[in-house]
């Protein structure tokens, strides 16, 4: 009981400085509208920012995969589990996002946390150093301590503090690590300087992309975006978030994959995802690369830039993004929290965002779009920000 009474005591703790989480359950599939915890709400908290995880041909291409290939997978991709489904939709993303690479291949991973830890600690060891921007995702944090490199974090996009980092080490092996989309704040990596940095200290740049691909760059992701071509670059994206489906993937050079299919203990050492889901992968690339997707992304545009007006008029600091994600920076915990349960009240989940996940002091709402999104759900967005800034004034 002793054991048990000392994380009883830690939870406590989270409770009284509000960073308790809590899940809600949603009983209907992810969409703008959706009932949770059962009630009708709208929802700004998911990643679906092309409305695609409901949609109707990826339901079908998950049975029809289904149909084909079974329910589960077998076995790790090594040892039987690699199928003609995995296989195809590896061909389909490199084809679709590896433009930057002279001989591009794609490897499909069950989770982008997953190919995250796999990427780094395959490239890098004890006597590499990897450079990592200080509001890169948990997942890059955890892949550098897997790796066991040293690491040295730059404040946030400064490319100056980053070169002299570069400049007074001596490692033999060099990684720089970013995000593409910052996840908590919506702004974006410079992906051309960074190539520049990388190239001129031959060190590897690795670029998550969870938020940009899909969207930026007609869906073929921020570094196609950029129009950037280097051997250098591994580009990750993730099939959880825009893509509507789930996994994620890896592409650089094809002698850098065959090195993680060899070497990346986090590729190796799992069961392969079930093929309907690579198979649903597919049939959501096609749906990113067609003019149904164009379409999406000019909706998701447009609901952006009417987003961006509304938190100009509150009364918070809104972080400066022209993504799907948008914060608005409250401060402590208990008022963002406060702020969460009143418009809650109204019918709209928008997620307090707390330490860790977040740096102290900077707790926020994080109001993310989709395509799904309508005018009328924006406007009901607008009412209720406005009538809580009446709360907090
Ligand atoms: C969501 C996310 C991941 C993890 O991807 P999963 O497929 O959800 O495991 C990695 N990096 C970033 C920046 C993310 O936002």
């Amino acid at each position: 009981m002793e054991l048990l009474a000392a994380l009883e005591q830690q939870l406590h703790t989270l409770d009284t400085a509000g960073l308790r989480r809590r899940r809600r359950i949603a009983d209907t599939a992810c969409h703008a509208h959706m009932r949770v915890d059962g009630r009708e709400i709208i929802g700004f908290a998911s990643n679906d920012y092309l409305g695609l995880a409901a949609h109707p041909r990826l339901v079908e291409a998950l049975a029809e995969g289904a149909a084909r290939y079974g329910a589960g997978s077998g076995g790790s991709h090594l040892l039987g589990g690699h199928s003609r489904a995995h296989a195809q939709a590896e061909e389909d993303l490199a084809a679709f996002s590896g433009g930057f690479s002279s001989a591009p291949r794609a490897l499909f991973f069950s989770t982008g946390y997953m190919a995250n830890l796999a990427v780094i600690s395959a490239l890098a060891d004890r006597d590499a150093t990897i450079f990592s921007d200080a509001l890169n995702h948990a997942s890059l944090i955890d892949g550098a301590r897997l790796s066991r490199a040293t690491v040295q974090v730059y404040p946030h996009l400064d490319l100056h503090s980053l070169e002299q980092q570069l400049n007074a080490c001596t490692s033999a092996t060099k990684l720089i690590v970013s995000d593409g989309v910052f996840s908590m704040d919506g702004d974006l990596a410079p992906i051309a300087a960074l190539v520049a940095l990388a190239e001129r200290h031959h060190a590897w740049l690795v670029i998550d992309d969870a938020h940009g691909f899909g969207v930026l760059g007609q869906g073929r992701g921020i570094v196609q975006q950029a129009a950037v071509r280097s051997s250098n670059l591994i580009y990750i994206g993730t099939l959880g978030k825009a893509a509507g489906v789930a996994g994620a993937f890896a592409i650089a050079h094809e002698t850098l994959i065959e090195w993680l299919v060899q070497r990346a203990r986090p590729y190796i050492f799992t069961t392969a995802a079930p093929p309907a889901v690579a198979y649903a992968v597919s049939a959501s690339l096609a749906l990113i690369a067609s003019a149904e997707g164009d379409t999406r992304r000019q909706r998701l545009a447009l609901s952006i830039a009417r987003v961006r007006e509304i938190l100009k008029r509150t009364p918070w600091q809104a972080i400066d993004s022209h993504t799907a994600i948008q914060p608005l920076v409250i401060g402590g915990n208990q008022a963002t929290l406060a702020l969460a349960h009143a418009i809650d009240a109204q019918g709209l989940w928008v997620p307090a965002i707390r330490p860790p996940t977040v740096p102290l002091g900077s707790s926020r709402l994080r109001i993310s779009l989709s395509a799904a999104h309508t005018d009328a759900d924006l406007e009901r967005l607008d009412a209720a920000l406005h009538s809580v800034s009446e709360l907090a004034a």
